[in-house]
């Protein structure tokens, strides 16, 4: 294989007169002359230019869009406006044909959910490019973020025995004949015979294990991949999904919120400064598919000032109690056009609710805390009032919650009878309890939905459309 420049590099070189080979996919191939070819480096595309006077009628018929071509020639200072440079080729190779009246991409607007349909080839879009970029530098800035401050990267199981969490419906692993598991004496499934010896799942969570990462390595993170079979068509959940879950002894319910709020501002602080053309090139998308909104319903900040807004200002703190409040006296509330009313203190807050704290109350990021202890899982630590606990939830516009977390009882006495309380077997737990039992201490940690940040970095509307093959009810295709 000869060598060759990838197009993102050619375009920031700088440098023309120089002899290049460049290889990608056709765009589009205009007056037998100019091509415009993509590799996916860069949504920009190169211009390539071919001599098609010299150049044999079979092989120019040949170069379609989608096919595959290597292009060998001169980079040269472009005329044409829209580029500053161009490949004038000397040589041009079909790596690989594409029928154009059978290629599913035609150089036209696809809509979003036709290229979900055709997610094996939507990579080869602007859009799609653009927002895989993006994810990749957010996970490098997540790392980066967390290395640079002395955390520890935990791999947590995948498969585990443990729903003890209750965070939403889990998919069992088995390695059962399903149609005919062996059975106890009583006629229920006998799991011991099972490949584990016991019923397992797919992780919901990193956290119980993360909890132990961190009772002896003090900061600790994880980041993969977590699995909820909730059967909720929603575009702001997905069956398959990574989290991020750090894990931080010696940390209170402060610590933790303005650790998640550093890392929030940290990582899209890096695509900003990373994927500039992407985000502008998202920004652009997100402005024309507002286009068909009514005005009303319209952004007030362009998908760029959003996220600059979110750096520039502090995160807002306040209670869930005092949410409560503010929700009470809301407009859309006394005009009983929530869904749901908000009436008294103690229920779980909706979405809707959520929305209008962050989008029209408060207009930026929310750090709720202090939940009902009722709402919220057995181990968040319980505060002195006996209602609430330490938890807290970030919630972003356009998102809703983003991060999820608490403070963790460390006080065995204080966590068993919570576990009793809400029937969680202890016995199940004997390992987790055990770090309480030796050496506990204060803790705390965070659960960040990865492709929620992916969503709202790059404003696509769907979290479907942020994760390269997405997994939800009824589909598994990829
Ligand atoms: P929600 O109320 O939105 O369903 P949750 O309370 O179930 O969220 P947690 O259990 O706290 O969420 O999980 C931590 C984070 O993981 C959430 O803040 C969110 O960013 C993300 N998350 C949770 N469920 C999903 C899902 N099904 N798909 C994608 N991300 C999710
Ligand atoms: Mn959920």
């Amino acid at each position: 294989m000869s060598q060759r420049t990838k197009i993102k590099a050619l375009l920031e070189s700088g440098k023309t007169d120089i002899d290049v080979t460049v290889k990608g996919w056709v765009r589009t191939f205009r007056n037998n002359q100019f091509i415009a070819l993509n590799d996916g480096s860069t949504n920009n595309t190169l211009q390539v230019i071919v001599d098609f006077e010299n150049t044999d009628p079979a092989l120019l018929k040949r170069i379609t869009t989608g096919a595959a071509i290597s292009a060998t020639g001169k980079l040269v200072a472009s005329l044409g406006k829209g580029q500053s440079v161009e490949v004038k080729a000397t040589t041009i190779e079909i790596l690989g044909d594409s029928d154009p009246e059978k290629y599913p991409l035609q150089p036209k607007k696809h809509s979003l959910e036709f290229l979900r349909e055709i997610a094996h080839l939507r990579f080869r879009t602007n859009t799609f490019g653009a927002v895989f970029r993006v994810r990749n530098t957010l996970a490098f800035a997540v790392h980066q973020f967390f290395q640079e401050r002395g955390f520890i990267y935990l791999h947590t199981p995948i498969i585990t025995a443990s729903d003890a969490e209750g965070a939403g419906e889990t998919f069992h692993v088995t390695n059962f004949d399903i149609a005919n598991p062996p059975k106890t004496e009583t006629g229920e499934i006998d799991y011991k015979q099972d490949f584990f010896g016991r019923a397992t799942n797919l992780t919901v969570s990193g956290q119980l294990e993360g909890e132990l990462g961190a009772m002896g390595m003090s900061d600790i993170y994880t980041f993969g991949p977590t699995f909820r079979a909730e059967n909720s068509n929603t575009t702001r959940h997905l069956a398959e999904f990574w989290m991020i879950e750090p894990e931080m002894a010696f940390y209170d319910a402060k610590d933790n919120a303005d650790l998640a709020e550093a890392l929030l501002k940290y990582v899209i602080t890096y695509a900003l400064d990373k994927n500039k053309d992407d985000i502008e090139f998202l920004t652009q998308r997100l402005l024309e598919e507002e286009k068909q909104k009514p005005q009303n319903e319209r952004s007030e900040m362009t998908l760029i000032e959003k996220l600059q807004f979110c750096l520039a200002n502090d995160f807002e703190r306040l209670t869930y109690t005092e949410a409560i409040d503010i929700l009470k006296d809301s407009t859309p509330n006394k005009k009983k056009k929530f869904q749901y009313l908000v009436e008294g203190w103690g229920t779980d807050l909706q979405s809707e609710h959520e929305r209008y704290l962050v989008e029209k109350h408060f207009k930026k990021p929310v750090i709720l805390t202090d939940y009902p202890k009722e709402i919220k899982s057995f181990y968040m630590r319980q505060n002195d009032d006996g209602k609430t606990v330490a938890a807290m939830d970030i919630l972003f516009p356009g998102i809703g919650e983003i991060v999820g977390g608490s403070q963790r009882e460390e006080r065995l006495d204080r966590l068993e009878q919570r576990m009793d309380e809400i029937g969680i077997p202890k016995d199940e737990l004997w390992w987790y309890l055990d770090t309480r039992r030796f050496g506990g201490c204060p803790h705390a940690g965070f659960g960040l939905g990865f492709e929620r940040l992916v969503l709202f970095v790059t404003g696509m509307g769907n979290i479907r459309d942020v994760i390269p093959f997405p997994r939800f009810p009824k589909n598994a295709e990829f």
